[in-house]
């Protein structure tokens, strides 16, 4: 891309936004901003932006600018279907994401990783995989830093772990992965996507670019993901956690690698097997990049796991606390509710993507859940498929302190208190994080209550956009 000759308009000023237009205006070229919203986050953005040069555009001057610049950076928060991308498609001009900014600009291999869930705590993981095994790698993407910001890091001899979303796939033309990821893909954003078979495409098109000497790191059990094997000119190493696959798989309660053993479960910190699977996935893609057995073992046994993906907050009276809150799908919560040991007290809710709550119903009454909490603004939606279920064992109560509050109040000594929500967190919070960390305010509340603490340490936190998806 010739930079100079060329004028663009960043549209969304959050993390990815930012990092495009300083990106862009490093390079010389003429860039313009606009953000529908007008909060203090977006005007430091502006003001941060506007001394490299980029010039803000008001909202009443946006049609008439928009057809004078040629290129259409989006943020992944703003759908296709918004009127301004759809002005540029009409227009016949180029709408491009940072992450295809980022893919234009690498100059050194990359694995991505896509997938309903799973893809933060995958790539966190495989960074630090090998970084034990000496490599310079970095987690970017959707985890929170954004490709074009990690380039000078990076260099040739780096090695990008890029979390990349189906929001990102959207604008994403260019990416050719040495290593590409599928991990899962089940209901989640249809609100956006409109439906499944646009939702599986899209993940499809992580593989797009691959040629023979590329790898393609898909999941054996999931049989979306499987098909994708027919549709990629990738090598294909799987992963599973019911076959001895080519690849990566567990057996006999280890973790393997095309016939070594790597590590025992038992030596492995994170509960449940959604979190195996996806250290399957790091294992694959660690070997492709070349990294040796022990790093590997060394780097898994002594993974935390990632801020708000089951998280023990702490206990007070005999309750346990568990911030789950990043379980935006039913899907994750489903994974959370067959992952937590013993009996708890399940708190569900939030803003709705368009999604059927049933299976999560089936799971529920199935699983050590003695009780479940609906709050937020879906409640009524998620009381509907529990009663259709037949499961009645339900409290709705829509503020979240409340729920909370009654949650570790039904909660017996032994028991623990689940934040696994199965829904966004946008109709209370600005995000899942946000969401967490106020269930955390309220588990401290009651331990000053019960005058005693028995606090854990804090994981590591992954960043994300303002307005990316949950
Ligand atoms: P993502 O980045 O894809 O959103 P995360 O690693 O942030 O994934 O996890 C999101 C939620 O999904 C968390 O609640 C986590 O416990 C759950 N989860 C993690 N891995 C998986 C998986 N492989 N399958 C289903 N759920 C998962």
């Amino acid at each position: 891309m010739l930079f100079t000759r060329q004028t663009f308009l960043v549209a969304g000023l959050s993390r990815s936004g930012i990092a495009a237009g300083e990106y862009l205006a490093a390079q010389g070229a003429k860039v313009y901003l606009y953000d529908d919203v007008d909060d203090e986050n977006v005007r430091s953005a502006i003001e941060r932006l506007s001394r490299l040069g980029c010039v803000p555009v008001p909202k009443d001057e946006l049609k008439e600018r928009a057809q004078r610049c040629d290129i259409l950076v989006l943020s992944p928060g703003i759908p296709v279907d918004h009127p301004l991308p759809v002005s540029f498609k009409r227009a016949g001009k180029r709408i491009v994401g940072e992450a295809e900014l980022g893919a234009l600009a690498l100059r050194c291999p990359v694995v991505a990783v896509t997938g309903t869930n799973g893809k933060t705590t995958t790539v966190t993981m495989l960074e630090s995989i090998l970084k034990a095994a000496g490599k310079n790698a970095v987690a970017c993407g959707n985890v929170g830093k954004p490709i074009t910001a990690c380039l000078k890091e990076l260099g040739e001899d780096g090695i990008a772990v890029a979390e990349i979303s189906s929001f990102q796939l959207e604008t994403l033309y260019s990416l050719r992965p040495h290593v590409a990821v599928i991990l899962n893909v089940t209901e989640d954003h249809l609100n956006r996507h409109y439906n499944m078979e646009n939702y599986i495409y899209l993940k499809s098109r992580l593989l797009k670019n691959s040629a023979e000497s590329e790898f393609a790191v898909l999941n054996y059990d999931d049989p979306i993901v499987r098909g994708f094997d027919e549709k990629t000119k990738a090598t294909t190493v799987w992963f599973s956690m019911k076959e001895k696959v080519e690849g990566a798989y567990f057996a006999e309660n280890a973790f393997w690698f095309f016939g070594e053993r790597i590590l025992s479960a038992d030596e492995f910190p994170l509960e449940g097997d959604h979190n195996r699977a996806n250290a399957l996935a790091a294992i694959a893609s660690a070997k492709l990049m070349g990294a040796g057995n022990a790093a590997i073992a060394a780097a898994l046994k002594t993974f935390r796991g990632v801020k708000h993906r089951m998280e023990r907050v702490g206990e007070v009276n005999g309750v346990t606390f568990i911030d789950d809150s990043k379980a935006t799908n039913v899907d994750s919560a489903i994974k959370a509710i067959g992952s937590v040991r013993g009996e708890s007290v399940l708190l569900l809710g939030g803003k709705d993507k368009g999604y059927s709550y049933e299976p999560l119903f089936d799971a529920v009454k199935t699983s050590g859940v003695v009780h479940t909490v609906i709050y937020g603004e879906n409640a009524f939606r998620i009381l509907n498929a529990a009663l259709s279920r037949g499961y009645s064992s339900v409290t709705l109560c829509r503020p979240f302190d409340i729920a909370v509050r009654v949650a570790y109040l039904t909660a017996r000594r032994g028991q623990s208190v689940l934040l696994s929500p199965a829904s966004a967190s946008f109709d209370a919070f600005s995000s899942y994080e946000e969401r967490g960390n106020r269930f955390a305010e309220l588990y401290n509340t009651f331990v000053k209550e019960a005058g005693r603490a028995e606090p854990i340490p804090a994981l590591p936190a992954a960043g994300r956009e303002r307005e990316e998806a949950e």
